[in-house]
């Protein structure tokens, strides 16, 4: 059986007063540990493990630098990132790619984290225009296939099919549509990786909503959420997390 994951990521949103008010607002109950996790802003990553009340629920950051430390104005370390609880850390993501992350700065800041024991959320997906001509398969294929390249070991690592044409627009994948996806990115695993492949979690991100999580949750190879609009009302998201 595979962990389950719901992953809010705040993006450019929140500050200390909001963030204040989301955890006192959470309501999750029953045993989610180690289910839950928010990836907020870095200023915020230090507050809000200060207030969130136990180590049940966990935090990542939205991004990591793939060198230990050194001259790089604007950069953080997995290391800190490490030392201030940082369980995982979102890598990949079409908002980063977009602003000039290559598929090689992915896979540093990939080796880089397995390396100091964060967990990568490595997530991949396709645009409007390739999924109409076709190359759905191929893009996420390539992109995994990047992003893990001289990884040897995957037990840690976390893949999230996030569509570009399905972030911020309401509309999700259809679960059937979604679930091909992630079945395409298992045997990709499988291939490159046998068996372990199995134990990877891979969560879908893209319009995920408190009506449409319980749908998604019902594919076999959905294993998760990464949640963004929707995760930024703490009732909204206490509802996405019950739904896996
Ligand atoms: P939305 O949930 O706002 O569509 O964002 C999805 C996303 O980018 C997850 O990281």
């Amino acid at each position: 059986t595979r962990r389950k994951l719901v992953v809010a990521n705040w993006k450019m949103n929140m500050n200390v007063a909001s963030a204040t008010s989301f955890v006192e607002r959470l309501s999750i109950t029953g045993d989610t540990s180690g289910k839950v996790v928010i990836c907020p802003p870095f200023p915020l990553i230090y507050p809000l493990r200060a207030m969130l009340p136990d180590s049940s629920i966990s935090i990542g950051a939205q991004n990591v630098h793939w060198e230990d430390s050194g001259a790089f104005t604007g950069q953080v370390s997995a290391n800190l990132l490490k030392e201030l609880d940082c369980k995982y850390v979102l890598i990949g993501h079409s908002e980063v790619r977009e602003a000039g992350e290559t598929d090689g700065m992915v896979n540093q800041k990939v080796k880089q984290s397995v390396a100091t024991g964060i967990d990568p959320i490595i997530c991949v997906g396709e645009t409007h225009k390739q999924r109409e001509q076709g190359k759905t398969n191929e893009m996420v294929k390539g992109q995994i296939l990047k992003a893990l390249s001289k990884v040897d070991d995957i037990s840690n690592v976390i893949i999230a099919y996030v569509p570009i044409w399905a972030i911020g627009t309401g509309l999700s994948a259809e679960p059937e549509q979604a679930q091909v996806v992630h079945h395409v990115i298992r045997e990709t695993l499988h291939h490159s990786f046998g068996e372990i492949a199995e134990q990877v979690p891979i969560l879908y991100g893209g319009s995920v909503n408190q009506k449409n999580a319980h749908s998604l949750s019902e594919m076999k190879d959905i294993d998760g959420a990464l949640v963004g609009g929707a995760s930024l009302d703490a009732e909204n998201f206490s509802t996405i997390v019950h739904a896996f």
